[in-house]
This record gives C-alpha cells, structure tokens and sequence, in this order.
C-alpha cells in the first residue's frame, strides 16, 4: 500500500481515489481517516466526548485556500483550541466563546497556514485501539495543532470575546 503525504495536515495516509471536503483541503485518505474518525465519535457517548476537539484539530491543520467560509472555519476552530489545551477551560465554556466569537465574524482576517501544521495528526487518532488512547491522541492531536500556529497566537487571543482571555 502506498502512503501519499496530505497536503493539509502533512500526515502519510494511504493512496486512494475519493472524496474530500470542499474547503479543508486534505488527501483523499486523510478525509476518509477524519471520517472514521467522525464515525466513532458519532456511534459511541464515550468517543462522543473529544468530538469538538477533533473537529477543531481536523480544521485548523487543513485551511485550505483563504475564501469566506475558510476564514471564518480556521479562525472559530482556532478560538476554540485557544481555550482549550492551553487552560483547560471547560468544552461547553469554549463552545460559548466560540458562537460569541461568530457575531462579529467580520473582523476575522485570512492568517497564513504555517508551513508545518504539528506532528500528530488524524493518522494518529485513526490508529487508536481503544477509548483511553483515543481520549489522549485527540488532545495530543489538538495540542498539536494549536501549537502549529503559534505565530498567530496574539492574534487569535484578541479575536476571543470578552470575559474569555485565556491567559
Ligand atoms: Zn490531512
């Protein structure tokens, strides 16, 4: 089986004709590990639980090409991972300063994707066995992820509503 690197998260997947999603570009077989993944979360409370998480990893390691809808995606995504492996702010609270965030959408401007977007990606996920690795790639995964795109970290935190500083 060949491995292609995917142009979004940089992670190996296997080579595959398929579908991807229309504005987080990924490899065909990065799109159907995430949607494995999605499976899992979806068909089990326990999984159910690092679901955002996932989402938010997924999203910010694929920009894709700046556009309306990927603006707004990478910078949602990125408030969200802001509040959460950093500070360990409770998901339903991160969830709040995301939808807040959303009303004043208009501000939010294309932030360049660096280069390399974190070691762990979807792959990893993808490969857990059970519950527990599961649980601790995601957040690896996200940790991951948020880190990528440090440079734009002070940016990010001034997009947070107010009452929601995560320092
Ligand atoms: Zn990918």
């Amino acid at each position: 089986m060949n491995l292609v690197t995917c142009i979004g998260c940089g992670g190996l997947f296997p080579e595959m004709d398929g579908p991807t999603h229309r504005y987080m570009e990924s490899s065909p077989g990065c799109w159907a590990a995430y949607g494995d993944v999605l499976a899992r979360e979806y068909s089990d409370p326990a999984y159910a639980k690092t679901h955002r998480l996932t989402v938010d990893a997924y999203a910010v390691q694929h920009p894709g090409r700046p556009s309306p809808q990927s603006i707004q995606s990478v910078a949602l995504h990125l408030t969200r991972l802001c509040l959460l492996p950093e500070c360990g702010l409770e998901m339903s609270r991160a969830n709040d300063a995301m939808l807040k965030a959303t009303e004043s959408k208009k501000k939010f401007v294309w932030l360049l994707p660096p280069p390399t977007r974190g070691a762990v990606t979807v792959a990893d996920v993808h490969e857990a066995n059970n519950l527990q690795e599961h649980v601790t790639r995601v957040r690896q995964w996200a940790e991951s992820a948020w880190q990528a795109w440090s440079l734009h970290h002070s940016q990010i935190r001034a997009w947070l509503p107010a009452g929601f500083d995560s320092r």
